[in-house]
């Protein structure tokens, strides 16, 4: 095997989550650092678990977050398809070969039965696993049974007493003893292979060079390498991700709000933020380096400086990194991003919209954070009581006065100009800082901070300016 072939092999049951974004991100980041390929595989054996247009759904999320294969049932391949259920006699071939070869066995014993044999296992103590009475029938009575259709799984005889050892490229060497392994099912009751038999056999036939995937999956890695050395096939490298744990270091909820990576695109969270985030769930740069572009990622990732010990889900740190998103991609590329967030009437009058968002993002963390900064430039709430009535005190009063009729008498509100008055009038009048400033800001937009004068005037133009200063003057001039 020259080339590094890995997959993203997600099962159709739901959302991308977070944890499978990672995966697909170290696959294509991996695939891209060697000039390898990146292949999509949908892994949809378990009927009963399948959600219909679940797979769309990922592939589609991939896709706009800038994920894309080199194979995949979309674009197809050499090794296609890429399906599993439309390998189906593929599967069976091989387990058929298993059963032949004697490495493999029909089981005919019943749910019923195998709870049965599970309860006195408990009860007695003992390490509960099939406990292997179909491979002691007769060869004529499976004969039999199979002739009469009578249901069945296949499974894997397991060796009784072994020990695996074998490297892993995050983990370096595993040692683990399988001699209390089940005998795996690989084909189900309803012809379909399980997980194991599948991805097996998948992984030969596509040349996978490296299997990355969760930790989760490391102590079926016996299993696994047990079938390759039974179909007489060389393995590929191990690769096991550390776990996604939350910041109290359990392992990350499964609520759908909090891992779905749709769910964060929905809230606001920029794709760029979230993928830079996503990559520094185990893997680091050779220095502190937090913040890194797609194409970056792709010229610095080494499974090598993957860590193993869990990876702590940070939303504070995640908040921080979409900020710097935000202010740091083209202004035009973020007022596109929250347009969903604004109303139609608000983006009409797009130069004045992108002056809004320029204000806003420096203020902002998530999309639609931009769309609530900017909602003074579109209506005004009512003042609270007390800035009400401070807007009436006397010295508010005479900066209402002065400033508006500055602003009247100027044909120019360019930022230089609008600094221009606002300082000419902190010297004419002698009010200075917070009593001048603030009823200003009431009565621009009805609160007590916000953007410069100069910007604030320029997004609301004159006449809206003069309209809402001349609200709060007691005496109209
Ligand atoms: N279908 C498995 C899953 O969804 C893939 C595990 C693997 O990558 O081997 O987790």
């Amino acid at each position: 095997m020259n080339q590094t072939r890995v997959r993203f092999a997600p099962s159709p049951t739901g959302y991308l989550h977070i944890g499978g974004l990672r995966t697909a991100l170290y696959d294509y980041l991996f695939a891209r650092k060697s000039n390898g390929a990146c292949i999509l595989r949908i892994e949809d054996t378990d009927q009963n678990r399948e959600v219909e247009g679940a797979a769309e759904m990922l592939i589609s999320t991939l896709h706009e977050l800038g994920i894309d294969f080199d194979e995949s049932p979309a674009s197809g391949g050499e090794f296609g398809p890429y399906i599993q259920s439309q390998r189906l006699d593929l599967y069976r071939k091989h387990a058929a070969e298993l059963v032949k070869k004697g490495d493999a066995y029909p089981c005919f014993c019943t749910p019923e039965t195998l709870q049965q044999m599970r309860d006195e296992q408990q009860e007695k103590g003992e390490f509960v696993k099939y406990d292997r009475r179909c491979l002691a029938l007769s060869k004529d009575e499976v004969q039999a049974r199979l002739d009469s259709h009578e249901s069945h799984v296949i499974r894997l005889k397991m060796p009784d007493k072994r020990k695996f050892i074998f490297d892993d490229v995050i983990r370096g060497r595993v040692e683990m003893d399988a001699s209390q392994s089940d005998d795996q099912v690989i084909i189900k009751s309803d012809g379909f292979p399980t997980y194991h038999l599948a991805a097996t056999v998948d992984d030969h036939y596509m040349q996978i060079s490296h299997v990355i995937r969760g930790e989760e999956w490391l102590s079926s890695t016996p299993k696994h390498i047990w079938l390759y050395e039974c179909l007489g096939w060389e393995a590929p490298r191990w690769v096991h991700l550390p776990l996604i744990l939350n910041t109290d270091r359990s392992k990350l909820s499964k609520r759908m709000n909090d891992v779905s990576v749709q769910s964060y695109l929905q809230k606001g969270y920029l794709r760029e933020a979230l993928l830079n985030f996503v990559a520094l769930l185990g893997w680091h740069g050779a220095d502190d380096r937090e913040l890194y572009s797609l194409e970056e990622l792709c010229e610095n990732f080494s499974l090598e400086r993957v860590n193993k010990a869990g990876a702590v889900f940070d939303l504070v740190k995640l908040d921080w990194m979409n900020g710097q998103y935000l202010r740091s991609l083209p202004l035009e590329t973020i007022a596109k991003r929250a347009e969903p967030w604004f109303q139609p009437k608000d983006v009409l009058d797009y130069p004045r919209y992108l002056k809004i968002i320029e204000a806003a993002r420096d203020r902002s963390t998530l999309l639609p954070d931009l769309a609530e900064y900017a909602k003074m430039f579109f209506c005004l709430d009512d003042l609270t009581e007390s800035d009400a009535q401070f807007i009436l005190i006397e010295t508010s009063q005479k900066v209402l006065a002065w400033y508006s009729h500055a602003l009247e008498a100027t044909a120019d509100i360019s930022a230089e100009n609008v600094a221009e008055i606002t300082n000419r009038g902190i010297q004419e009048l002698g009010i200075k800082g917070k009593n001048y400033y603030m009823p200003l800001r009431l009565a621009l937009i009805g609160k007590q901070h916000g953007p410069d004068m100069p910007t604030t005037i320029e997004i609301l133009g004159k006449e809206e300016s003069l309209v809402r200063l001349r609200k709060h003057l007691a005496k109209p001039n």
